[in-house]
């Protein structure tokens, strides 16, 4: 096939019918055709020339922590960003390519006493997917700290200043086909230790509240207005309640967690049990956080 012959020619590592349970952490998710590593900007934008000049699908991977792949998988080509991976100091501000992860980030900044971040801690997320989903926690959001970002869009890389960004609660507009490249930050220096201090206790709250023993991706829905999502879950009857391996966390009832063995179709009828319970009871639609894809 013409894809496979590129990226052998290119050079790109890929493998063929990968299961995506392995790189969501909900550990459900069936089979992507192509899984692509590229390693380096270059060869990403040559990947994703040749992807749409071939009109073939494809999904930006992170840290697949806020993605419920359906069972049937993806048809078309899963783009890894891990190789993505550099981050360095330039003048006052940080630059972080898109497959860099949360944690190391965070260890980055700590040891060179650069402090804004510390409220990501624990979110299993990589740079590109905590911009695109506008990753917040513990009143804060990755915005408040973003300088810009650089963003490749048909065939063009473009750097776009925060200011020039709409970002929402957990998300980022930008066009269809859309793919974050780096990021920029701008971090103020703080003593190594307050920022280690701080990162502590927003663990702690987190360990706490969270059911973190089991994979899942975080909050299933989006909070409305008038109660947080795991408020009205809970009132309407559901902790605890379970759909083969799948069960909305006795800890945190918007957490759906992955007891063992689950797949995504028992993820995705307690997804609807929620809304239809939750309308029923309090006339409120739940609007979901984790990005749905693939076939079921
Ligand atoms: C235990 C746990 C705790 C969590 N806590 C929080 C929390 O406190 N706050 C919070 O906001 N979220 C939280 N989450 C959810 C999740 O970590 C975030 O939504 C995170 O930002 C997702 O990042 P990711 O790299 O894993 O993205 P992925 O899950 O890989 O991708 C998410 C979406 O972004 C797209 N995408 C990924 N990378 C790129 C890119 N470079 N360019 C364009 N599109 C891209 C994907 O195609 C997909 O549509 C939590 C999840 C878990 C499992």
């Amino acid at each position: 096939m013409k894809l496979e012959r590129f990226l052998s020619k290119k050079g790109i590592a890929f493998e063929e019918k990968v299961p995506l349970a392995r790189y969501t952490t909900f550990k459900v998710g069936g089979p992507a055709d192509y899984f692509l590593c590229p390693e380096s900007q270059q060869s990403l934008l040559e990947v994703l020339d040749f992807l749409e000049g071939e009109d073939i699908a494809y999904l930006p991977l992170g840290g697949g922590s806020n993605l419920l792949v359906r069972d049937g998988g993806f048809r078309g080509a899963v783009l890894s960003l891990a190789g993505l991976n550099s981050v360095a100091l330039e003048g006052e501000l940080l630059v972080a390519e898109a497959g860099v992860s949360i944690s190391r980030l965070l260890s980055f900044c700590s040891e060179r006493g650069l402090s804004g971040l510390e409220f990501l801690v624990g979110v299993p997320a990589t740079v590109g997917g905590a911009v695109v989903m506008n990753a917040g926690a513990f009143g804060r959001e990755i915005k408040d700290v973003l300088e810009g970002v650089l963003v490749y869009h048909q065939g063009e890389l473009e750097y776009y200043r925060r200011d020039d960004l709409t970002f929402f609660y957990r998300g980022l507009s930008l066009p269809r086909g859309s793919l974050v490249v780096s990021a920029t930050f701008r971090l103020h220096p703080s003593p190594r230790e307050e920022i280690k201090a701080q990162m502590a206790r927003f663990f702690g709250s987190r360990k706490e509240k969270q059911p973190l023993s089991y994979p899942s991706a975080g909050s299933v829905f989006k909070n409305p207005s008038p109660a947080p999502a795991g408020f009205l879950i809970e009132a309407a009857g559901l902790k605890g309640v379970h759909c083969g391996g799948a069960e909305f966390s006795s800890k945190h009832a918007n957490f759906i967690v992955n007891k063992g063995g689950a797949c995504a179709q028992d993820i995705l009828t307690l997804m609807e049990l929620a809304r239809e319970r939750v309308f029923r009871e309090f006339g409120i639609t739940l609007e979901e956080e984790v990005r749905i894809v693939g076939e079921g």
